[in-house]
Order: C-alpha cells, then structure tokens, then sequence
C-alpha cells in the first residue's frame, strides 16, 4: 500500500495551478501574489527628516555654532526647499518633511531650547547626516519589492501600496466542492434517532477551508443512493476546480464514491494509504479537476483534509516539533495523533482512537509518526501539522 509521503508526492504532482486574477489591494490579504513589485521610485524617495526638531549645516556645528536662526518651519507634505544661510541658519522640521538643501544634520526637539526666531543646540554630539533618512538609501528605485508566490499579509500590502500599487496579480483561488452522502446523517435542527448521527464533517470541512482563506465553497448532499450520488458528483464537478468527498470511499455496500468518480471520467492516482487514521483516502484526477474522497469518519476527513488537501492548496505548513511524551508507533503504518501545541513541543491529548471525534477539540493538530519498530521517544522530532494557518 502507498506510503504517506508517496501519496503526497502524487498529490502535488498532479497540482494544476487555479490561474491567475486582479483583485483591489484593499481585498488582497491573505492571497498569493502573481506578480514581482518594483520600487517606482527611491525609497524613502526623499531625504527625510527622521525626528521632529531643527535640522542646519553640519560643518556650521562643528565649527562651534550653537545658535541658530529659525528660517522657517517645514512640514510633513511640504517641500523641503533649500537652507538659505548655512554659516548659522536652521529650519524648524517635523518627522517625514523633506530636509532643505544644504541640511546635513538634524537635532531632536529634546536638545533643543527655542526662543522667538531663535533655536539653540544642546546637543553635547552631533554627527553629519544625523537624524536624515536619506533618499534612495533603503532601495534604490527600480528594485525588487515582492516576488511572485509571496502570501499578502499586512506588511507585505503596505509595501505594494508604498509602491503605487492599486490593484494586484494574485493567484486565483480554487473553488471547492464537497459531496457528502450517507443515509445515517440528519440535518442539524431535525431530531435524531439513536442510529443517526449528525452531518459534522461538512461543516468541519467547510470551517477549515474558510480558515485556510478558501472561501468559494459549496456543499452537495446525497443518500446512499447510487443514482443521486453521481448527480451530486455531477454537480460538484460542474461547480468546483477541487472536489472534496466525504464518506463512501471504504469497502461497504454503498461506498460507491471512486466508482462514481470513475463513471464520471475522474482517472484514480491512488485509493488507500498505509495511514491511520484515514486508510481509504481516494485521490483521482478529472481533466484539470482534482477530487480527494475523504475517508467518512470525522476523525479521518479532518486529518486527511489538512494533510493532503490543505497542504497542496493552501501551501506547505508542517513544522518540525519535540514530543513532549513518548508515543507508540507502527512498524506497518503512518499514525497521525492529535496534540496540543506548547512552547515546548506538542503533547498527545486523550484520543481513543480515530473514532473519538470529541478528542479533537482540546487538540491544536496533529503529529505525525513514520512507521518504524519501537516508541517515538519523549523529546524526539516529529512532523506537526496545526488545524489553523
Ligand atoms: P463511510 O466512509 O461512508 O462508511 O463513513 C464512515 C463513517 O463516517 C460512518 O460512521 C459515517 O456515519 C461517518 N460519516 C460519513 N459522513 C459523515 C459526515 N458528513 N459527518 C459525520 N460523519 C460522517
Ligand atoms: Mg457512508
């Protein structure tokens, strides 16, 4: 059987990129931008005065001025013009104004005493070109800001917007379909008889891509049924770039799933995975289509979800933890088990196995352990997968 790193491999082999589209700056978190940023002018673009306070000739300092006559005051969004007497003159300047011409220096508010048209310099040092940010200095105009495939977080924005940049190439976002079915789920609001349960996993599913920034999502329901299964399967092709089944994909009677998907023209990559939980897991491919039918048990849909369709989605996003006790591994297959994440590492919760939904609750994610003889020991290094970004 497929190895969990074998099974990942094909998935991101068969990751069709979704294209590309503009969207408004203002609506660009979170997105994958498509497109490099250049500096379209010098960065700062002028010679910025980095305080509020004077701002005169060095060489007048250092020749044993401390006197200053005020000129004039300069202000943020003002030109900074030029300092008309460099022998014993200064301008009056606020943080982010532009520094006159001939201004080498500038001295805070703090060391400075005031009077009338008059500043006098207290600073006990001066050093030439104090206090200027100057022009170009950060990045020269021209110059890479933003590469393609960098994610829009707030700094990054700012730093597109700094640059002029309204409207942004970013990646297009997949839009998803998921297809449950199973003849034991109830809607939430009706009541349920002993021998029901209640249809958790699509709203799991559906939490956890909105948390991943995958927003264009549409459910699609079926009873175990296998004419209605594929006209739900018809439909979430019809609609999503990514099809996420949930359910039906084992060896029971009404697990008609991958045949369905088959009908449909959907190519199988692979059907189960030596993993745990989540061994049915079915991937296939529709012309540029992907489908991944989850594993029904809420525990394997989740798991699965985030380690196979988040990570080819929304991006790698495991990291590399400490266990903070030691946990018993499989000489046969990969085990996923659900910790909580602390400073120190990650701790196993109470899990009593992939059937203890409940158990999830008081986890952050999940590690994951390799097949191999003998315990994962307490302050070993294992792959951790969060449930949120
Ligand atoms: P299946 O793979 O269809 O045999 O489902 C395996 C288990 O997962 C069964 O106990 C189902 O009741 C349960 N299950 C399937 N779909 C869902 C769902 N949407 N929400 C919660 N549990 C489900
Ligand atoms: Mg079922």
């Amino acid at each position: 059987m497929l190895t969990v790193a074998d099974a990942e491999k094909r998935v991101l082999r068969h990751a069709p990129a979704f294209g590309e589209e503009r969207v408004a700056v203002a609506d660009a978190a979170g997105r994958v931008l498509a497109e490099t940023i250049r500096a379209d002018r010098d960065y700062p673009p002028y010679d910025r005065s980095k305080m509020d306070g004077i701002a005169f000739a060095f060489a007048a300092w250092k020749k044993g001025v401390r006197s200053f006559r005020v000129e004039r005051t300069v202000q943020a969004g003002e030109p900074g013009g030029r300092l008309r007497n460099a022998a014993n003159g200064c301008v009056r300047i606020m943080t982010g104004a532009e520094v006159p011409a001939g201004c080498t220096c500038v001295v805070p508010r703090e060391e400075v005493v005031a009077a009338d048209d008059h500043a006098a310099c207290r600073a006990e040092h001066v050093e030439p070109d104090q206090f200027i940010h100057r022009r170009g200095s950060d990045r020269a105009k021209g110059a890479v800001l933003l590469t393609p495939g960098q994610v829009l977080d707030g700094p990054r924005i700012s730093v597109a917007v700094s640059a002029g940049k309204a409207v942004l190439r970013v990646a297009r976002l997949p839009r998803i379909a998921i297809v449950s079915s199973g003849d034991e789920l109830v809607e939430l609001g009706r009541p349920v008889k002993a021998w029901q349960i209640r249809p958790s996993n699509i709203y799991g599913i559906h939490a956890a891509l909105r948390l991943w920034g995958l927003q264009d999502v549409q459910g699609f329901h079926a009873p175990d049924d296998r004419a209605a299964l594929r006209r739900a399967m018809k439909r979430a092709l019809a609609f999503g770039d990514v099809v996420i089944t949930t359910g039906g994909v084992s060896e029971g009677d009404v697990d008609f799933m991958p045949e369905i998907a088959r009908e449909l023209g959907a190519r199988q990559i692979f059907h189960k995975v030596s993993q745990r939980p989540g061994k049915p897991l079915w991937f296939g491919r529709a012309g540029s289509k992907r489908v991944f039918g989850l594993p029904g048990n809420p525990v394997s849909t989740l798991v699965c979800l985030r380690r196979y369709v988040l990570s080819s989605l929304a991006g790698p996003s495991a990291s590399s933890v400490p266990l903070l006790a030691p946990i018993t591994s499989s000489e046969k297959m990969t085990y996923f088990i659900p910790v909580v994440l602390t400073g120190l590492g990650a701790r196993p919760v109470r899990y009593g196995g992939s059937g203890d939904l409940a158990a999830l609750s008081s986890s952050d994610g999940f590690v994951e352990l390799p097949p191999r003889k003998g315990m994962y020991r307490k302050g070993e290094r294992v792959a951790y997968f969060g449930w949120n970004p």
